[in-house]
């Protein structure tokens, strides 16, 4: 496991500033899995919602949909969203 922190530069940060990156972290886990979710069982990204805003700058932005992902799913998404982005989509997407 890597030590990131090292890596980063000390900033000087507003002391109440944790609470909302914390948060902001679990919302993006939460939705980094939902997309996985999704990837796995084949489903549209597009039915997805967008991701919720997020200033984390730990989070790695999709080329290609836009969202935001941390390193690992980014590592694991971004292929896909390329190669889902140069496929047409399956046929049996199509329902009503
Ligand atoms: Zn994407």
């Amino acid at each position: 496991m890597r030590n990131l922190s090292c890596l980063i530069p000390h900033t000087h940060k507003k002391k109440s500033n944790w609470r909302a990156k914390r948060e902001e972290f679990n919302q993006s886990l939460r939705y980094a899995k939902k997309v996985t979710e999704y990837e796995k069982e084949g489903k549209d990204l597009r039915e997805l919602a967008p991701p919720p805003p997020t200033q984390n700058p730990d989070l790695v932005p999709c080329p290609h949909c836009g969202r935001t992902f941390n390193e690992t799913a980014a590592e694991r998404h971004i292929p896909r969203c390329q190669a889902m982005k140069t496929r047409p989509p399956p046929m049996n997407t199509r329902r009503r």
